[in-house]
């Protein structure tokens, strides 16, 4: 079952206590996306300028990733710069370029509203709403991402768009501020009167946490000698997750707790290297070895 993703496509400028990229490929979608190819068929939308080359588009090439909805404009590419220091968790933004970001308004080709599983990134919950509401019949799972800036700038819209959303995948920091909560089970708690049912709490090096119904279930951060660059970790969490599930009959406890799994593993593998650069190299055999690696890494006998 195919998955659609609506999100921002980017050029980065990161700095960590490994070095330095200027201008590098990135944005959420491009990341989820590259992601959640490796299990399903995903369908991109979102917007470009005309600064971003055919070469920078090879990325997707080759790929089961649609980009049809991938929208080039004259006009420059969303910018964001970041730096990191030695805890991968904290991460400062140094400048935040919309750009074509800022006049967008998502139009979805025709081929791609009757998807079943949707994935609306981290973007204006107005522009999310536009997306969904593009969707023929009722999809079988609508996950969503936010953050701080939507959270305090925009409350009603994203408190609106989350009715319709079953899954919410945001950072721990995310979670308290949006349910004035500390403690994420609390937490969890409120966010489900809100809309959505599923709770993803995303932890950085720590891993994830998701909380619904069926109880609670926690998957580690891989551990890794060095991170190179934490950016993209979230959003190649919720494409591994999301992939996992499109490409599942069936959403089911266990499936969920799978799919988490191979949320984490392609975290693990984006913040190896820079940018896409690892998550652009990496094979199946890796992605199953290292889930089999996972299952090591977590069993214990009582
Ligand atoms: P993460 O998975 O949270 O590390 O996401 C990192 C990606 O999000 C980077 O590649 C950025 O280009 C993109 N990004 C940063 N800020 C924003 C924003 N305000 N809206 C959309 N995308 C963003």
């Amino acid at each position: 079952m195919s998955l659609l993703v609506v999100g921002s496509v980017a050029f980065d400028s990161l700095e960590t206590p490994f070095g330095k990229v200027e201008r590098t490929l990135g944005g959420a979608a491009t990341y989820f996306s590259v992601a959640a190819s490796f299990f399903t068929h995903v369908n991109l939308v979102g917007v470009v300028g005309d600064d971003f080359t055919d070469r920078d588009a090879e990325i997707f090439r080759g790929r089961r990733i649609d980009i049809k909805g991938l929208e080039r404009a004259p006009g420059k590419t969303f910018f964001w710069a970041g730096r990191y220091g030695t805890d991968p968790n904290e991460r400062v933004t140094l400048a935040t370029e919309l750009n074509m970001f800022a006049t967008f308004r998502p139009n979805l080709p025709d081929s791609f509203r009757s998807c079943k599983n949707v994935f609306l990134a981290n973007i204006d919950p107005t522009l999310q709403k536009s997306v969904l509401e593009q969707i023929k019949g009722v999809p079988r799972m609508v996950a969503l991402d936010t953050m701080n800036y939507w959270i305090e700038r925009t409350p009603a819209e994203l408190r609106e768009i989350l009715k319709h959303t079953h899954v919410l995948v945001i950072n721990d920091a995310e979670t308290r501020m949006l349910s004035n909560e500390h403690n994420l089970l609390r937490a969890a708690r409120h966010i489900f009167k809100i809309g959505p049912k599923t709770l993803v709490i995303k932890r950085g090096e720590y891993g994830a946490l998701m909380v619904h119904n069926g109880g609670i279930f926690s998957v580690p951060g891989f551990p890794l000698e060095e991170v190179h660059d934490p950016t993209g970790a979230g959003d190649s969490f919720a494409g591994g997750f999301m992939g996992y599930l499109a490409a599942s009959k069936q959403v089911t406890d266990a499936v969920l707790r799978r799919a988490m799994v191979y949320g984490s593993v392609m975290g693990s593998f984006a913040v190896e290297r820079f940018g896409l650069e690892r998550l652009r190299k990496v094979k199946r055999s890796e992605i199953n070895a290292r889930a089999r690696h996972f299952f090591k890494l977590t069993q214990f006998k009582l």
